[in-house]
This record gives structure tokens, sequence and C-alpha cells, in this order.
């Protein structure tokens, strides 16, 4: 299986020529298709095994494939546990936007809160952030979810293990429309709130496990 294989935009195979990935990995070939074809989904699988381009890629291809539902809100909302796996991702997007017309910030706890506040009145398309700094600008009105149509958690096990539940409650919360789909990325499945967690965000999700014993 290759990348061409999937429907992504010229744009993205470039971008992936460019970084030297041609075959997906398991988790992406399972997860990709699921995410274009705009079902929630539930996906673990080992640490190192490719999560971020399986929910970066199709995140880009529906910004590029489908109008956007608001001109102010962001498009899609990526929530990590900690600010240095955030910056990871930010990174790997950064590559991938960089042959586009979309903005991407990262909005972290530690970091100037005015500048954020700023950064996010510019009208990004694209927030890589953690749960509790995006919850504060939410109840500082600084920015709004109704026009949101991609949530993502990645390792979602590890927000929970910090706290992070009423956090992504309240973000579920400002961004519960009907268009809205949601990705659920975790390394294990094994935490006790995470079923419970998924239940609340997803809607009628997709499963996909790799190498799950159970
Ligand atoms: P995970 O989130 O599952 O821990 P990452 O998404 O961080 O894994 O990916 C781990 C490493 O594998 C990264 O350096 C990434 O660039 C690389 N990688 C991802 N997908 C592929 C692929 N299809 N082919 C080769 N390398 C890949
Ligand atoms: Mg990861």
């Amino acid at each position: 299986m290759q990348f061409t294989d999937f429907s992504l935009d010229k744009r993205l195979l470039q971008s992936l020529k460019h970084l030297g990935i041609e075959q997906p990995t398991e988790i992406q070939a399972d997860a990709i298709p699921v995410a274009l074809a705009g079902r929630d989904l539930m996906a673990s699988s080992k640490t190192g095994s490719g999560k971020t381009l399986a929910f970066l890629l199709p995140a880009l291809q529906r910004l590029m494939s489908t109008r956007a539902l608001s001109k102010q809100d962001p498009r899609v909302l990526i929530l990590l546990p900690t600010r240095e796996l955030a910056n990871q991702v930010y990174s790997q997007l950064r590559l991938l936007v960089a042959n586009t017309q979309y903005k991407a910030v990262s909005i972290l706890g530690g970091e100037n809160f005015n500048d954020q506040a700023k950064a996010l009145a510019r009208n990004p398309h694209i927030i890589v952030a953690t749960p509790g700094r995006i919850a504060d600008h939410l109840q500082q009105r600084h920015l709004y979810l109704n026009g949101l149509e991609l949530l993502i958690l990645d390792e979602a096990d590890r927000m929970l293990d910090l706290g992070f539940a009423p956090q992504l409650r309240a973000i579920h919360q400002a961004a519960d429309h009907r268009r809205r789909q949601t990705l659920m990325f975790s390394a294990t499945l094994d935490h006790h709130d995470i079923h419970e967690l998924a239940l609340e965000l997803l809607n009628n999700p997709e499963h996909v496990a790799i190498g799950s014993s159970h």
C-alpha cells in the first residue's frame, strides 16, 4: 500500500515525498480511510507507530476539500497532554502546511496568554494545544468553536491521567454540533475512563486497534 492509494491532495503527497515517507504504517493504513470518510474514530497503537500523520493527513485533506463552516472559527483543533508532545505535532504540521494557504498556531500552557489571544484573533485554521490553556481562552471568549469541523484528541489516555477530563468536556460542549468529526488516539485503551470519554465525545465511532491483545 502507498499513500497515493488514498485520495489525498497532491500537495500532501508532495510533502510526504519531501519527507522521504512512502508507505503508510499499519495505523495509518487503517485510520486514514476512516478519517477521510468523515467517521469518528477511536484508534490505538503503540508509541512510534506513526499516529501523528494518521490524523494530520486527514485533517489537512478535510481543509482542502470542504468549505469552511465559519470564516472566523478554527476548523481543526488538536489537543495533546503536554507542551513537549504538542510541539512535536506542531512541527510536523508546519511542514505539511508550508505548502498551503492554511494558518496553524500552537496554544500551550506556560506561554504568554495575551500573545496567544492576539494569535487567536488572527483566525487560524488549525490549532495545536494543551487542553487547560484552550479552556481558559474559551472562557475568556478569545475563541469560539461553533465552526469547528474536526476535534482530535491525541494521547487521550495521558490527558485523562493528567486530570484534563473537565477541560475536554468543556471543549467538546463548546463545539457540540452535528457536523463535527472527532478522532481519538491513544497508545493503549487500558485507562478505565477512556471508554466513558469516548461515549460522550464520539458519535458512532469506528474502532482501530493495532497490536491489541483483545
Ligand atoms: P506515534 O505518535 O505513534 O508515537 P509518530 O507519529 O510520532 O508516532 O511517528 C514516529 C516516527 O515515525 C516519526 O519520526 C515519523 O516521522 C515517522 N513516520 C511516521 N509515519 C511514517 C511512515 N509512513 N514511514 C516512515 N516513517 C514514518
Ligand atoms: Mg504520538
